[in-house]
């Protein structure tokens, strides 16, 4: 099949299930065609390609795209075209892969369920009265409905691996620093990564293998050589010291979700890997600490939508005036009251008890962290602690939205790569199973993972 014909079928693919899922905040079919000929044409010459060559795949729109608007679903960027693309996006157009379209998202990454986006609500392929998870939701999405057959996110507090969870794919959060940050629109800077959503573990690797390296646009990229994560599927789990922590597994965690992800386990443990309960003592306090962390950087990351620079401007009778205005309608309800958090805890006063206390936190949540990675090899937990829940029931209680990241919170506050992959079903619903590695051992989460393929 050529890259064209490729293309063409998901565009009919997407034509009958857009209006259903609207996973896409804009779509690029005619750019993706003239990039797919280019494809067929250069495989025509002769010309080695790369296994991503002519496969169309999405990207969240919080991620630049040349000439391309890029969006992050808020009204402040609505007409916003970066001149540039970001790091990982020129990596994978170096590739030949063919972007279909940019998708739905929580507005600036800053939610759960994708109902924070200021256009529309994005829906769960499995069932449309549910949410596909967020801020990644988009993503997930159109992955789940066949409508690319990649796409990119980002996540900060879990927005690759609950979406994943959610709809029943592969979502990886690579360790921070694997991937280059260049390019993806800041929330909070020092826990951001951008990862891959895709069908399988053996996709996961080779869009990994894409876009991971190092970039000396991004001070915080990291300079280390990257593996290849293809020759990591070839081995098995036997032998494995598996930690399950605890914490995981309690209050708060719906039981039929508990009982699948056990389930899991016990396979596990079945083909041979040593799997052992283990406590992370610090656990409960990764969701409250991350709550000052992220808004924190937030409200300071998001201080450059003025009107000037960017997109969107209210015209108000003097500067000042226009700055409020254009925040005022330019921003969402959940952006607001993260600038507003952020901006309290970072105040004069007020930083040492907030701002500098969650960063002690933090440090004992790494600690936690090395501590077990001391005995085990990868560490396993649900990804979020309840299945996809309706569009509606969460939106007006902000703390029960984020409990949704109850389980994947402490994997960005320490930096850790993590993959949620599926691993069976719940009232009906995906279940997705979270494996977390020591820094830059992707590896071995493809190897664990891909034992449930
Ligand atoms: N739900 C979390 C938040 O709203 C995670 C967001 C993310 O990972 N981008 O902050």
């Amino acid at each position: 099949i050529s890259a064209v014909e490729l293309t063409r079928e998901i565009l009919k693919r997407i034509e009958q299930v857009e209006d259903k899922v609207k996973a896409f905040v804009t779509l690029t079919p005619e750019k993706a065609l003239e990039q797919a000929k280019a494809v067929d044409e250069a495989r025509a010459r002769g010309e080695s390609l790369s296994v991503l060559a002519g496969i169309p795949m999405a990207l969240k729109d919080n991620l630049c795209t040349e000439g391309i608007r890029t969006t992050c679903s808020s009204k402040m960027l609505e007409n916003w075209v970066p001149p540039y693309d970001a790091f990982v996006v020129r990596k994978l157009r170096e590739a030949g892969a063919i972007l279909v379209g940019k998708c739905n998202m929580d507005e600036f990454a800053m939610g759960s369920s994708t109902e924070n986006s200021r256009f529309f609500p994005t829906r769960n392929p499995w069932d449309l009265d549910r949410v596909p998870g967020g801020s990644s939701g988009g993503s997930a999405a159109a992955v789940a409905a066949g409508e690319a057959f990649f796409a990119l996110g980002s996540d900060t507090g879990g927005s690759i691996r609950q979406p994943a969870s959610f709809c029943g794919v592969v979502g990886l959060k690579p360790t921070y620093g694997r991937v280059s940050r260049y390019g993806l629109v800041a929330f909070a800077s020092s826990l951001d990564q951008i990862g891959p959503l895709t069908r399988d573990v053996t996709d996961c690797a080779l869009v990994l293998q894409a876009i991971a390296g190092h970039d000396p646009l991004d001070s915080t990229s990291a300079d280390l050589p990257v593996p290849d994560y293809l020759a990591a599927l070839r081995q098995d789990v036997r032998g494995l010291k598996i930690g399950v922590p605890r914490e995981y597994f309690g209050p708060g965690m719906d039981r039929e979700v508990v009982s699948v992800v056990r389930q899991a386990i016990d396979r596990l443990s079945d083909l041979g890997a040593f799997c052992e309960e283990t406590s992370l003592p610090h656990t409960e306090y990764a969701l409250p600490a991350y709550y000052l962390v992220a808004p924190a950087e937030a409200s300071s990351n998001l201080a450059r939508y003025d009107g000037v620079a960017y997109g969107f401007r209210l015209p108000g009778k003097d500067v000042v005036d226009m700055y409020m205005k254009t925040r005022r309608e330019g921003f969402g309800p959940e952006v607001k009251r993260r600038i507003m958090l952020g901006t309290y805890a970072l105040s004069a006063g007020y930083y040492d008890a907030y701002y500098l206390k969650a960063l002690k936190v933090r440090s004992l949540i790494r600690r936690d962290f090395d501590q077990a990675f001391e005995k085990y090899d990868v560490l396993v937990t649900p990804t979020s602690p309840t299945v996809a829940f309706r569009l509606g029931e969460r939106v007006g209680d902000p703390l029960a939205m984020y409990m949704s990241d109850l389980c994947t919170i402490p994997v960005n506050m320490a930096g850790l790569p993590a993959i949620s992959i599926p691993c069976g079903f719940a009232q009906g619903l995906p279940v997705g199973l979270q494996i977390i590695a020591k820094p830059f051992d992707e590896e071995i989460l493809f190897r664990v993972a891909y034992t449930f393929e």
